[in-house]
């Protein structure tokens, strides 16, 4: 069943992440530290090298790919909710070589930051957690909450 619940935005931060950083971790680590339980997120910038996931519906697992070249981050886009208690970051970007050609997926630790503005819109609302999904093999929001 499509369900959806409101929310209400409380805090918007921005700011700048660390050169050298993993991605995945310092959006994550941001989240923890402010106690950020969700939220959407947003960036953009360029990244050193990427490691992306692409979810295989048939059998239902990750497929990572690594990409060892600089690139733009065109588009980074995600949530923050929660699974098993803690802040849990899903994005997906965008990213796109010397020619303007993209690649995208699952963003998976291993992408490392050349620079990179991020926004997250912190919200209040009901808690979202992620539980196992039986129709996708994914640790989908439980919605029933
Ligand atoms: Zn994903």
């Amino acid at each position: 069943m499509t369900t959806l619940k409101k929310v209400k935005p409380i805090e918007t931060y921005m700011g700048r992440l660390r050169h050298g950083g993993d991605l995945l971790e310092e959006i994550t680590d941001f989240c923890i530290r402010e106690k950020i339980r969700l939220a959407r997120i947003e960036a953009l910038g360029a990244v050193q090298k990427a490691r992306l996931g692409y979810y295989n519906q048939e059998t239902r697992e990750y497929q990572f790919f690594d990409l060892q070249r600089r690139l733009e981050i065109t588009k980074l886009t995600g949530n923050v909710s929660v699974r098993d208690g803690s802040p849990m970051v899903h994005a997906h970007v965008t990213l796109a070589d010397d020619e303007g050609k993209c690649f995208g997926g699952h963003l998976a630790q291993g992408t490392v930051i050349f620079a990179c503005e991020l926004i997250v819109q912190a919200f209040k609302g009901p808690l979202f957690e992620r539980g196992y999904d039986e129709d996708t093999g994914l640790p989908l929001w439980d919605m029933e909450q």
